[in-house]
């Protein structure tokens, strides 16, 4: 299977090239040239799996180039003790026709890992299989918890060097802690002024600098990213949709071939594009529910067509979806426009120019085939954690609230009872200050005081890699301009 570039479907690519570079040159995304199907037979097949042998099987349909012997041993290292819970991503069912899909019993206590535990496996083979020979550096720009499951990944991975830039005021105290306090001998950690739009952008300047990329190369090393516009980031991300729709089948929610839908809180359009690729493949799902905070420009853009990120710029209680650039909606344009390349190139430099752009009447009509969008404001957030606690003894995290709120005014706009499972993305610790002002709890406490309020409060248990941080110490504390990123970069690739 080929791979192609969203802004030049003549660049094509092995899956190896693809995971290997992580952005097309033209600054595209890469994708695959053709998606696989997954028959009704292969689908009840897969609800007899574990989880890793449902991502095996999944991932093998992209990956000729990667044997199943290979993919078994990546699973496995991925998806094994370092998870709090066998199934790796349990399906809670809350009612009959609710339930939550909980990705985040990995080692940072959120749905990145779910991709990143599986990325550097994915990552460092294909450098093998492209015969590089330089070790391979990952810059990645976070809201939050991709720095940490990036770090985590690749901590001390061989070949490999990896550097994060978190925005300073734009993460929780939990997350700042998780990523100030990192092990490992290949890690490094900076923080920006400016929001996760500036780390961004400066993120990508950095890879679109050629000057800068031929001098590192001179001292070894090869840029990558971990961020989610990688497709080995993406791959492992479709897994978790059909693993759902398989617990949902054998917790009698539906019965296989019966449609469900998905509720996604939603930031950089990662995890959502991985169900839209999902229901691509066949697996029986109607609709995508793409839910957002009070930056709601996905919300805008779903009902209206036009894209605009001109517009203030809110920091929420749920701060791994404040952004207004989201870089994986180019992959869906490329896909609802019928992979019209040069219509997504022109609308990325609108994008790039004037921050807006306005999609046809068929892209628009083929995006209200398959999604709804909804937003909640940060009070709606919180009274959705405190009823569901109070009601069923459930506790969950803000940006899963979001979209739980979403869902719930879905269900009530259009009257589809369709059994739908609501994403879960982080675990309630990794934002306990938020979270226990929703239980009406309105003591400032502390990032680690806080978890211990947290448990005491609600009698639920406090995820171990949160509660050990209090004996480790602080290793970065660099903070920098957001227009002197490449000095950072230089400084640790000496
Ligand atoms: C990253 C993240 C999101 C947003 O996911 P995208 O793939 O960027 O849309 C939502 N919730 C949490 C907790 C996250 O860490």
């Amino acid at each position: 299977m080929q791979y192609v570039s969203t802004r030049n479907k003549q660049r094509r690519v092995t899956a190896a090239q693809a995971i290997a570079a992580g952005l097309s040159p033209d600054g595209g995304l890469f994708l695959p040239e053709s998606f696989p199907t997954v028959s009704a037979e292969e689908l009840s097949a897969l609800c007899a799996c574990d989880y890793r042998e449902r991502a095996v099987r999944i991932m093998k349909l992209f990956l000729e180039e990667f044997s199943t012997e290979e993919l078994e041993g990546f699973a496995k290292a991925a998806y094994g003790e370092q998870y709090d819970c066998p199934e790796a991503a349990p399906l809670r069912k809350l009612d009959a026709n609710t339930a939550f899909l909980e990705l985040w019993h990995g080692p940072t206590c959120a749905f990145k890992d779910m991709a990143l535990q599986m990325l550097p496996h994915l990552l460092t083979a294909s450098l093998k299989k492209t015969g590089e020979k330089r070790e391979v550096c990952i810059l990645v720009a976070t809201s939050g918890d991709t720095g940490k499951a990036a770090l985590e990944g690749f901590k001390d991975v061989a070949g490999t060097r990896i550097l994060v830039f978190y925005p300073e005021d734009g993460v929780s105290q939990m997350q700042k802690l998780q990523m100030v306090t990192q092990a490992g001998q290949n890690v490094n950690v900076c923080a920006v002024k400016g929001n996760f739009d500036d780390a961004q952008s400066g993120v990508k300047a950095i890879f679109s600098d050629p000057a800068l990329r031929e001098e590192l190369s001179g001292r070894g090393y090869l840029l990558s990213s971990a961020n989610s516009i990688n497709w080995g980031r993406l791959l492992p991300q479709i897994v978790y949709y059909f693993s759902a729709y398989c617990d949902m089948v054998s917790q009698g929610m539906v019965p296989c071939g019966h449609r469900v839908n998905f509720c996604v809180p939603t930031g950089n359009f990662g995890n959502i594009l991985a169900g839209y690729y999902a229901r691509k493949m066949g697996l029986p799902v109607g609709r995508l529910i793409c839910a957002s905070n009070a930056n709601n420009v996905l919300t805008d853009f779903i009902s209206t067509g036009t894209y605009d990120r001109n517009r203030h710029f809110y920091t929420t209680v749920s701060p791994s979806m404040d952004i207004l650039i989201s870089s994986n909606l180019e992959r869906l344009l490329y896909d609802l426009c019928g992979e019209n390349d040069k219509q997504v190139a022109e609308w990325m430099a609108q994008l790039a120019e004037t921050g807006r752009y306005t999609v046809t009447p068929a892209v628009k009509e083929a995006l209200d085939a398959v999604f709804a969008a909804g937003f909640c404001d940060d009070r709606r957030t919180e009274e959705t954690i405190g009823k569901l606690f109070k009601e069923s003894r459930y506790l969950i995290d803000t940006h899963t609230a979001v979209a739980a709120s979403v869902l719930e005014d879905y269900r009530r706009r259009t009257g589809d009872e369709t059994p739908a499972a609501v994403v879960s993305t982080a675990s309630p610790y990794k934002f306990c200050q938020a979270v226990l002002e929703a239980l009406g709890e309105n003591g400032q406490v502390s990032g680690l005081e806080a978890v211990e309020k947290l448990a005491e409060r609600t009698a639920v248990p406090a995820p171990r890699p949160l509660t050990e941080l209090k004996d480790k110490a602080v290793r970065f504390t660099r903070v920098a301009e957001k227009d002197a990123l490449r000095t950072v970069v230089l400084d640790f690739l000496k």
